[in-house]
């Protein structure tokens, strides 16, 4: 539904920020695509552009693919913009750009909604989800558009149940400059690891659509162009298993429909793999990638972070359990635990080893706002600036030097050629060919996907195989997917390989921020704007 009962119409320019460069936006890949400028759609503000009242004209410009222009502000009567914490300055640069045409700018989203403080010139901040406050910030633009004379922050008491989320604009975004499709199901999820926010921003108990919403925003990403992956930001996809249940033979029937049009992925808790029922549909629902938050193969430092449902089985069996129904798993994991070792690298790099997993997002411990751990480091007096220079605002248990020197070989060790692409041959392997095998879509099957592959297999060729530094390693992975036919695969697993490597040589000398915690795929999913 949208907001209703308003007469008065506004032009209102939504605007997303543009991310710092991290690990899991894998902006290296994109050059070797057929123009992919961006990671995810954002739901959020996409979601509060269908929300607006239905005379109001919105334009939605993702700075991920083009600034907003003079003529943008200068159409518009009011700005809207929302983000996660790591585009908070981008966020404050929108507002001083607005301002500069006198416009009023409103703030939603997660950051806003954990840290009101980070955002003092905004005109409106919208903290919570959906809901009244939305209402009351709507009704006060249609009464008067222009900027109010102190801050004024509107806070929702009152969200609005899921199940009436409208659909999300998602035709006012530029798809195929993606590289992924999203999509949201449930929001919340009811475990408390000490260092996630999720808990404390939108609640234990997860708020749900319903498998006919999705089954209908999947309908309306098809009609915008969305052929190939499409990752659901819920925090945890099994946070309610029953709803999973629920939702997955809708989404085996969808696929069914359009002929397995879409590769699914999800983040879900380790503790998955105990539930067979659900792995098997979401392999019949053609899910080829799960995230999984492991943190860290330390058990000792899974009880005191309070992630001891990753103990539910032993996590390397989880692994193989998860991979046996077709599905990758890719890892978080977080470095500088109190609970950490000197030989914690090691250990790490030993792990990565066994595993097999191929992506795997190593950060730096980051105490978030509206945490636990936030509460308990501020007690001990454990927090630190990390403005000036430092990768974590976390003052660690072992020396921060070494925490950090350990963090970069970690990267250079896991991320050399020879070592990713092992990683991905096992998932060649022992994984891919679990999947069901699916049809040929009649999209996959349009010339437009046709040129699309082919001018991917052509940069791949060009910048990796032939111009790259690492082309031997490359060649050997390369042939063998050739050998089998399996083009999709080689395209699939070059693009995301190449942008490992990279970011990690980068990160290795020093040129990356070690705690972007930006994989971290829930920030795109924004139920709270
Ligand atoms: S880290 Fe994952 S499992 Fe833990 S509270 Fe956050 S969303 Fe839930």
């Amino acid at each position: 539904m949208r907001a209703e009962g308003i007469e008065t119409a506004r032009r209102i320019l939504c605007v997303f920020p543009r991310y710092t460069s991290s690990f899991g936006t894998f902006e290296y890949a994109y050059p070797l695509t057929d123009g992919v400028q961006a990671f995810m759609p954002p739901q959020g503000l996409l979601l509060i552009a269908a929300y607006l009242p239905e005379n109001w004209p919105v334009r939605f410009v993702d700075e991920n693919i083009r600034p907003a222009t003079k003529e943008d502000f200068e159409w518009a009567e009011a700005v809207f913009v929302s983000g996660m914490h790591i585009q908070r300055q981008q966020m404050n640069d929108i507002c001083r750009r607005a301002h500069a045409f006198d416009l009023a700018v409103a703030i939603g989203g997660p950051s806003v909604s954990a840290c009101p403080d980070y955002y003092p010139s905004f005109d409106y901040l919208h903290v919570g989800e959906l809901g009244d406050a939305t209402n009351d910030l709507i009704a006060r633009l249609a009464r008067d558009p222009s900027r109010p004379e102190q801050q004024v922050v509107l806070k929702t008491a009152d969200r609005l149940p899921m199940t009436e989320f409208p659909l999300p604009a998602y035709e006012m975004a530029e798809m195929k400059k993606y590289f992924l499709g999203s999509i949201q199901y449930s929001s919340g999820c009811p475990y408390q690891c000490e260092f996630c926010d999720i808990p404390g921003l939108y609640g234990r108990n997860p708020r749900l659509k319903t498998p006919e919403q999705i089954i209908t925003e999947l309908d309306k990403l098809r009609e915008c162009g969305v052929t190939g992956s499409v990752y659901f930001v819920d925090d945890n996809f099994i946070g309610n298993r029953k709803a999973a249940l629920d939702l997955l033979p809708h989404l085996v029937e969808w696929q069914k429909r359009t002929g397995y049009v879409m590769r699914l992925a999800c983040e879900a808790t380790l503790n998955i793999a105990k539930r067979p029922e659900i792995l098997e549909k979401m392999r019949e629902a053609f899910f080829v990638t799960v995230f999984c938050g492991i943190e860290t193969p330390d058990p000792d430092a899974l009880k005191a972070m309070h992630k001891d449902h990753n103990m539910m089985v032993p996590i390397l069996e989880g692994i193989r359990t998860i991979n046996s129904y077709g599905m990758e798993v890719v890892s978080g994991i977080i470095m500088g635990l109190d609970t950490d070792k000197p030989e914690t690298g090691d250990a790490l790099l030993q792990f990565v080893d066994e595993t097999q997993i191929p992506l795997l997002t190593i950060n730096l411990l980051q105490a978030l706002p509206k945490t636990p751990l936030w509460d308990r480091l501020e007690r001990d007096g454990r927090l630190v600036n990390d403005d000036d220079g430092r990768d974590s605002n976390v003052e660690f248990l072992l020396p921060y030097d070494q925490v950090v020197k350990s963090w970069r070989k970690c990267m250079e060790v896991a991320y050399q050629p020879e070592k990713l692409f092992a990683r991905y041959q096992y998932q060649c392997d022992y994984t891919y060919p679990k999947r069901i095998k699916v049809p040929v879509s009649p999209e996959q099957k349009s010339w437009a996907n046709i040129r699309r592959g082919l001018i991917m297999l052509k940069n791949i060729f060009w910048k990796v195989g032939v111009l790259g530094d690492y082309k031997r390693v490359f060649w050997k992975f390369a042939l063998g997917r050739l050998r089998h036919g399996d083009i999709e695969g080689l395209i699939a697993s070059s693009l995301l390989a190449h942008h490992l490597i990279m970011f990690a040589r980068a990160a290795s000398v020093g040129q990356q921020n070690a705690s972007n915690y930006s994989i971290r795929l829930r920030e795109a999913s924004v139920p709270a704007e």
